[in-house]
């Protein structure tokens, strides 16, 4: 992944949770408050428009820009959690490129610092249950030296698997959690847009 492919991701990922950001908020409304799509709308439009000018000499700057745009547009839980994971992984990414190995690396270090702050592990039905297995795809991938475009789309999956599985679990994490076991039954509206995120990845990587 160079300067372009990152800037590329940021936008593919803002058409995505664009065109998508009613249905993310519909989510939102069964086990929340209703606001998560046009969050990450509000969040990703700011990023595109951000890095689209930026001079970055490599895809670190890119994440790292766009995911103080997250924190700086988004109010509630989703803009300080995916703009740590964002800044936290372009902070690791040094150089021109960053190969598989690399962006699994900043994703891991990114994730942990998202399950830090918002204390979440697998299965409490947030984000994290569609991140966690995206990541282990991309180790797994740059473990077998399967090119970017491979790896990306076995991370989507992964995410996408992942965000499917929520739909049984009971929130044990943010707003949902307020609800008990009223939460059961919905898909966690994060891990639906980590989902978006990460199979924008494997569409500008193809
Ligand atoms: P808010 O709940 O403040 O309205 P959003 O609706 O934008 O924020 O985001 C909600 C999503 O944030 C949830 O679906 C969940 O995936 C994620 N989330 C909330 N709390 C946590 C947490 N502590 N750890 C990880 N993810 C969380
Ligand atoms: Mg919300
Ligand atoms: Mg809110």
């Amino acid at each position: 992944m160079d300067t372009a492919l990152a800037k590329a991701w940021v936008a593919a990922a803002a058409d995505a949770v664009s065109a998508e950001a009613e249905h993310l908020s519909r989510l939102d409304a069964a086990i929340g408050d209703g606001d998560h799509g046009t969050n990450m709308d509000r969040g990703l439009t700011g990023a595109r428009t951000a890095v689209d000018g930026l001079e970055a000499d490599g895809p670190g700057p890119v994440l790292v820009k766009t995911g103080m745009t997250m924190i700086s547009r988004v109010g509630g839980a989703s803009g300080p959690l995916y703009g740590t994971l964002l800044r936290t992984a372009g902070k690791r990414l040094e150089g021109t490129e960053a190969g598989v190995a690399d962006l699994a690396a900043a994703l891991r270090a990114g994730l942990e610092a998202v399950q830090k702050m918002g204390a979440a592990k697998p299965g409490d039905k947030t984000l994290v249950d569609a991140l966690y297995p995206a990541v282990e795809a991309l180790e797994k991938a740059a473990g077998q030296g399967t090119p970017l475009s491979e790896a990306a789309e076995a991370a989507a999956a992964a995410a996408e698997q992942g965000a499917q599985a929520t739909v049984p679990l009971q929130a044990r994490k943010g707003r949902a959690s307020y609800l008990g076991e009223r939460s059961i039954g919905h898909e966690d509206p994060g891990a639906a847009s980590s989902a978006l995120l990460m199979r924008a990845l494997a569409g500008v990587s193809g």
